[in-house]
């Protein structure tokens, strides 16, 4: 079997090592993927820095990897050679779990991660088993969906699954990866869409990307201005800043919900009181599995949603997730890898 390139980490806290090893064979109820884009993310520290306990290393990161069927296991049937598929985080679920005997595949207690419990796209083939598959809408360019997979499905998501219905008050708190995924989400969702953020300098590009409303935070105080407004009937919080997300807590309306996608370190500050006058409540919302993808990936397909990206090649993954890390990127990050 001929060789792949892949961007390899050796051990926690290592750097991003350039290899050469065999292309992989998938197994019986697995997918090989020849890799075309793969998004540099955030949680790509879990495995470069060992964050969750037992990684095995070498491996390979990349959780929002977008690529062609090259070879299929030979129990799978629902995928085709040549089809062009995305594999976000989830990377398959155990199917007896009690969750999973549930139809909760989200909360598989034995799932397994992309690029984490096993080799991700920082490479030119992957392996993903066929659970953990979606199939990619032929009008989207590849390096464009990749994020879709990760902070696309996530803000996407949480904002279908939160409870608000059309004309409804949705703010989007923060406008960066997720950010701003999550307003051109709500807008086109068909909320009424207002995005907050700190100062003036992303006022355009907010109402450029759907926001009915813009609240920047250093002049408002959001939580006045959304309760003058009537009050949010779900905030989606995607800046990790615990001060700013307890800020917006006091903008929610009547059966109001605060869904954080964004984890900030510090715990958040919350009057307990504001949450039981009007039956509020706060919600954190993980991502979801590989339908959710394909469901992400068809909407932003149908309506026009897009990631703004900046493009790195895969031996340059380092400088590609310094970048990100740095929070340079306008607004992901992504490797082009064929
Ligand atoms: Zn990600
Ligand atoms: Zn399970």
């Amino acid at each position: 079997m001929a060789n792949m390139k892949a961007m390899q980490v050796k051990k926690a806290g290592g750097d991003f090592e350039l290899v050469e090893m065999a292309i992989p064979e998938p197994g019986t109820h697995q997918i090989r993927i020849k890799v075309e884009a793969c998004g540099v993310c955030h949680s790509d520290s879990v495995t470069k820095e060992g964050i969750i306990p037992g990684i095995e290393y070498p491996r390979v990161p990349g959780h929002e990897v977008i690529g062609t069927i090259d070879k299929l296991g030979g129990s799978v049937s629902n995928f085709k050679e040549g089809q062009r598929v995305g594999v976000g985080w989830r990377g398959g679920h155990c199917f007896h779990c009690e969750p999973c005997r549930r139809g909760d595949f989200t909360n598989c207690q034995n799932g397994k991660i992309t690029g984490v419990t096993h080799d991700g796209g920082y490479a030119e083939y992957m392996i993903t088993p066929m659970d953990a598959c979606a199939v990619v809408p032929e009008s989207l360019d590849s390096l464009e969906a990749a994020p879709l997979l990760c902070a696309g499905i996530t803000t996407f998501n949480a904002l279908r699954n939160a409870g608000a219905i059309a004309g409804d008050l949705v703010a989007i708190q923060g406008i960066g990866g997720l950010g701003h995924l999550g307003i051109q989400y709500a807008k086109k969702m068909g909320f009424k869409t207002v995005a907050i953020s700190h100062g003036k300098e992303k006022e355009e590009l907010a109402k450029k990307l759907g926001a009915d409303v813009y609240i920047d935070s250093t002049s408002d105080d959001p939580a006045e201005k959304l309760s003058s407004m009537g009050g949010a009937r779900v905030i989606l919080a995607t800046a990790p800043n615990a001060k700013a997300i307890s800020s917006v807590i006091g903008g929610l309306g009547n059966n109001g919900n605060l869904v954080i996608v964004g984890v900030p370190q510090d715990p958040l500050e919350v009057s307990v009181f504001l949450l039981i006058m009007g039956r509020k409540s706060i919600t954190g919302w993980p991502s979801g599995s590989a339908i959710d993808w394909e469901d992400t990936l068809n909407f932003s397909d149908l309506t026009g949603v897009k990631t703004m990206i900046e493009t790195f090649p895969l031996e340059k993954a380092n400088e590609a997730y310094q970048h990100m890390m740095e929070n340079k990127v306008r607004f992901r990050t992504v490797l082009k890898i064929a």
